[in-house]
């Protein structure tokens, strides 16, 4: 008898407390609730946007190919070898290691190499890794990069160049690609930046 007697005291006395003390607690709640839900929208939100600057990425090379350029391949019924990889890692049979990859390897029987697009010759030069280089600057900031070329190339520094005409021949001068046999590695910058070529060339279907 007493036992229960202390029970619905007990029971009384939160009763009272939550008469006292209930307001603030539903306060309390409502503001946890009101705060969590503005971390988990800002969240998501955060990650959207993020998606969206990579959508952009992938769009800039649209932007710039409306200043005019429409490029050629450079390479006669040329494949497509090792292809763009700007994130992921693909290995490098050559250097032993993995590697993103920020251009394309053709290759084709007819090994001769041409100008994707009219422009100005502003580097030859060789080494090591990347064998004998030639870049071409074009309008928009945009530059095509010819890598892994017999050393014999057929421009110099400060020509123009035509759309088309021929710069140098495919080979395995570049170190770094060597195990890949006579190939022209071939990168298009925006800016500093390497940029997708399937984004300006039809590089698939060849
Ligand atoms: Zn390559």
């Amino acid at each position: 008898m007493n036992s229960q007697i202390k029970i619905k005291k007990r029971g009384e006395g939160f009763k009272n407390f939550l008469k006292k003390y209930g307001y603030f607690i539903a306060v309390g709640i409502i503001v946890l609730a009101v705060t969590l839900s503005i971390i988990l929208t800002n969240g998501v939100k955060t990650s959207v946007d993020e998606a969206s600057n990579l959508d952009m990425a992938t769009k800039e090379p649209v932007e710039v190919g409306s200043v005019g350029l429409n490029f050629a391949l450079p390479m006669e019924n040329c494949e497509v070898v090792h292809d763009y990889s700007r994130d992921a890692l693909i290995f490098n049979e050559s250097m032993g290691w993995f590697e993103t990859h920020k251009g394309v390897d053709l290759k084709s029987n007819n090994s001769k190499v041409y100008a994707c697009e009219s422009g100005e010759v502003i580097k030859v030069y060789t080494n090591t890794l990347e064998g004998t280089v030639v870049e071409i600057k074009h309008d928009g900031n945009i530059t095509t990069k010819y890598s892994s070329l017999d050393s014999n190339v057929l421009v110099k520094v400060g020509d123009k160049v035509k759309k088309g005409q021929e710069i140098g021949i495919a080979s395995n001068s570049a170190g770094e690609e060597v195990q890949t046999g006579a190939h022209l590695h071939f990168e298009i910058l925006n800016g500093d930046n390497q940029v997708n070529p399937n984004d300006y060339l039809s590089l698939s279907n060849k």
